[in-house]
């Protein structure tokens, strides 16, 4: 199967994945015109796809979904929580509302030749989720937005090929950073955002010998660098108890303003 993220991080986030047969987008937090000409990257339209999968209802994750599910209705699939949410949300504008399909955490579903499972995470939103998909025996998973992880979640991603995992600030950039306290607090707090230093300590408990992807995503303009994630999380890798190195597998930082290549998982 294909990956292709579009965009990643508060400004907005969009993800593609699929194979010949099916095309899910992954969050449509970007423009329509965005999403659009990175689907283009993977020859993938609008028309083409299938569903649209959303993690949960903070705004830049789901502002296109309105003017998207207007011209090209999909099913959207979320959970309870998250539905509830977005139908709470009135600049999405009218749309069909009966497109939604309400999925629970843990319980599997299919989209087309795609196998896809929600597992709960922990992040200030109504019903949040991550995503494993596999299709053709080929795993991967989509991990934003959550502000701790537990053995539990890291049980559910073992053995993926592809992991795009949040790598969202450097604690010390954080602190002495130009946010206000409240928000240095929930972005630090459990229901907030993952550090550098935690996705590190998160693929140490989850790398495998077959993983041959990962990407960082979710990176914060004022509290990260590009350089400053792969480092840390490196860093990390190389400091854990497991028989790997950080240069052992090939890792990137997702982009908040601009597409990454199509990965085959
Ligand atoms: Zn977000
Ligand atoms: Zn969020």
């Amino acid at each position: 199967m294909r990956f292709l993220n579009i965009a990643s991080g508060s400004s907005g986030n969009a993800t593609y994945i699929g194979t010949e047969d099916t095309h899910i987008l992954i969050d449509a937090g970007i423009s329509r015109k965005r999403i659009n000409e990175g689907l283009a990257k993977a020859d993938v339209t609008l028309n083409d796809l299938d569903a649209i999968l959303i993690t949960h209802e903070h705004i830049d994750h789901i502002s296109a979904l309105g003017v998207l599910e207007r011209t090209h209705p999909v099913p959207i699939y979320a959970t309870r929580g998250t539905i509830e949410g977005i139908l709470s949300c009135p600049m999405l504008g009218d749309y069909p509302k009966d497109l939604f399909v309400e999925i629970d955490p843990d319980v599997p579903f299919t989209v087309g030749d795609v196998s896809l499972q929600a597992f709960s995470i922990s992040h200030d939103a109504a019903d949040p989720v991550c995503y494993r998909f596999e299709s053709g025996g080929r795993k991967g998973a989509i991990v934003t937005d959550l502000g701790m992880y537990d053995s539990d979640l890291a049980d559910r991603l073992l053995g993926l090929d592809l992991l795009m995992l949040e790598a969202n600030h450097d604690k010390r950039m954080l602190e002495v950073g130009p946010y206000p306290y409240p928000l240095k607090r929930r972005i630090m707090g459990e229901r907030g955002h993952l550090s550098n230093e935690d996705a590190g300590g998160f693929l140490s408990r989850i790398l495998h010998d077959k993983m041959n992807q990962i990407l960082l995503g979710h990176l914060s303009r004022e509290n990260n660098t590009r350089e400053l994630a792969l480092l840390s999380v490196m860093t990390e890798i190389d400091g854990a108890d497991v028989p790997y190195r950080g240069n052992d597998f090939p890792i990137i930082t997702a982009r908040h303003d601009q597409s990454t290549e199509v990965f085959e998982v």
